[in-house]
Formats: structure tokens, sequence, C-alpha cells
């Protein structure tokens, strides 16, 4: 099989192409009686082979939302479940510097773009692959999001996949739409937050946007929760608890679990070594376990 490089910033079609789609990502689009072609002119769902797309979405950033989509993603691998880690997070595609994977290079196989595959039953697609380095930022308007997120659907070499786990930027954005509207088998959204009010107010507002893209929400995680002295052991309530589980009982939503502040979480980030892969006896890991079954419980029953 031919395999080749595929040169960095060339391979999405140019924004003209796709200016012409500018209705597809509007949020009113649908129902929009200017909206151009077909259904609001979107190209139609992705023919990719998934059962579970999970799109994993925080009110605002900084709450630990790619750490937890990769441990997430890297647990259910474990787990025996086929899995593609898909970061939609444009503007600070971080993934790659988690899983220590920032270097790689893209390659090319039978036309389609090979993701980069971590172990056998974990693969992951990034903007940052397509950047030429870790410095430059992404300046594009919507429709060359709405193009690029199509290509990382349809012209990536997925294979059949259980999961497919979609990081996305914080807020309420096009990424979130586009892959509502893309993406088949979307079962939903998995809001991460901190205990805090501040935090916890924007996580109303992710349930809400999920609401409105007429998907239901998988559950709540609550991050940061707590922490525990590494010198003493003492619990620390740095940033409160509970908060998470309050606006899940509120909003009616399942409660999927919380995982404390860890500061072997943050290292293994850093370092490019995800959190999941080590020795399973802290109560740190045995909750990001724990929060991979409730999701599998929530999502295959
Ligand atoms: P987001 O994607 O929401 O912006 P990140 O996943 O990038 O957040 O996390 C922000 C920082 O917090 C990172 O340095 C990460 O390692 C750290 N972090 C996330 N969750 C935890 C945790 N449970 N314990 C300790 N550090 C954490």
């Amino acid at each position: 099989m031919a395999k080749k490089n595929v040169p960095k910033n060339t391979q999405m079609k140019p924004a003209d192409e796709e200016c012409e789609k500018e209705c597809s990502s509007c949020p009113t689009a649908s129902t929009c009686a200017s909206a151009k072609g077909g259904v609001a002119g979107l190209p139609p769902k992705a023919d990719l082979d998934v059962k579970h797309v999970i799109i994993v979405l925080s009110g605002k950033g900084g709450v630990g939302k790619s750490t937890v989509s990769v441990n997430l993603a890297y647990a259910l691998s474990n787990h025996g479940k086929k899995v593609g880690l898909l970061d939609l997070d444009m503007h600070g595609p971080n993934i790659p510097k988690m899983l220590g994977i920032e270097e790689h290079k893209l390659a090319m196989m039978d036309n389609k773009i090979e993701p980069v595959h971590v172990t056998g039953m974990l693969s992951v697609m990034s903007m940052a692959f397509l950047l030429p380095d870790t410095s430059t930022p992404v300046i594009w308007r919507g429709p060359m999001k709405m193009a690029a997120i199509q290509q990382f659907l349809s012209e990536v070499n997925w294979g059949p996949l259980d999961y497919l786990v979609v990081d996305l930027p914080p807020g309420t954005g096009d990424e979130a739409l586009t892959i509502a509207q893309l993406a088949p088998n979307v079962r939903g959204a998995v809001i991460v937050t901190t205990p805090q009010d501040v935090a916890t107010l924007d996580a109303r507002k992710s349930a809400k946007f999920i609401e409105k893209l007429g998907l239901p929400v998988i559950g709540v995680i609550e991050n940061m929760s707590g922490m525990l002295c590494p010198h003493c052991g003492v619990e620390i309530d740095l940033f409160g608890k509970g908060g998470g589980k309050k606006i899940a009982e509120e909003l009616n939503i399942p409660f999927l679990g919380a995982i404390p502040i860890d500061i072997e979480m943050r290292k293994a980030g850093d370092e490019g070594r995800p959190f999941i892969i080590r020795r399973g006896d802290s109560p740190t890991w045995k909750s990001v376990d724990a929060v991979m079954e409730s999701l599998i419980k929530v999502v295959e029953g």
C-alpha cells in the first residue's frame, strides 16, 4: 500500500469552496428560507462506521475537558472498545501533547488520511497534526472549520469504531453544531465541569445548548472535585465539591462521577503519558475508571 506524507497546511479544501455554504454554519439554517440547497445546504452525514459518537463539552476552558477526553478514550480502549479520539479544539489542540504524539506526521494511505494509532485500539486525529508548529494559531471562519470537520469524519481512515470521542472547544460554537449535523450515531454530550458556581453556571448553558441541538446530555462529570494532600492525605476542598452532581440533579440528567485534583494527573498531561495507563491502585485512577463505566452504562444500557 502506498504511504506518503501529507504536506502540512495543504490538506484542507480552499476556503472559497466552502464560503458558498455559509448558511450551514448558521444555527437557524435548518429553518431559514434562504438557506442554500439541500437541508440548509449541508452535506450529508459522514460515511463513518461508528457505533457511538460522544461529544465532550464544557462551558468554560481550563476545567479539564481535554484531560477527561484523553483519559476516557484511553479507558474505553483498555476496556476492549475500538476508539477514535477526534480533537476539534481547533484553536487549542492539546490532545496530541497530552498523548506525547505532537511531533507525529500524518500519512496518506489509499487516498485517505491515516489517523495516529496510539495503540491497536486507539486512534487520534487533531488539527495539531496539520499545523507547521505548536505556536501557529488557527485563524479560520466557520465554513473553513466545517470543511475541516467534514474531512476529519469522512476522509480519515478510522476503520470500524465502537466509540468516537470528540473533544470540542469550550462554549457553544460552530464545531458542536457541525459535528451534531455531520456525524452519524451521535449519542449525545458529556459535560465536564469543576465544582464551583462560575463553572456550573456555564455547564448549565452547555446542557441547554445540547438540548437545542436535539441531542441528549449523556451526563455530567465533575472534574477537580476536592484534592487529597500528597503529603498528609487530608482532603482539601480547593474548588469545593458537589457542584456537578447538583446541576445533574437539577437538570434531571445522569451524573457520571467525580474526579479529584491530583498532581499526578497534571504531570501525566504535561509528560504526554495519560494518567489512566498508570497503575490502577489510586483513588483518582478508580474515579476515572468509574466515570468510564457509568458512561458505558448510559450509552449502551
Ligand atoms: P480544558 O480542556 O478544559 O481547557 P485541560 O484538560 O487542558 O482543560 O486541563 C487544564 C489543566 O488542568 C491541564 O494542565 C491539566 O493537566 C490539568 N488538570 C485537568 N484535570 C486535572 C485533575 N483532575 N487534576 C489535576 N490536574 C488536572
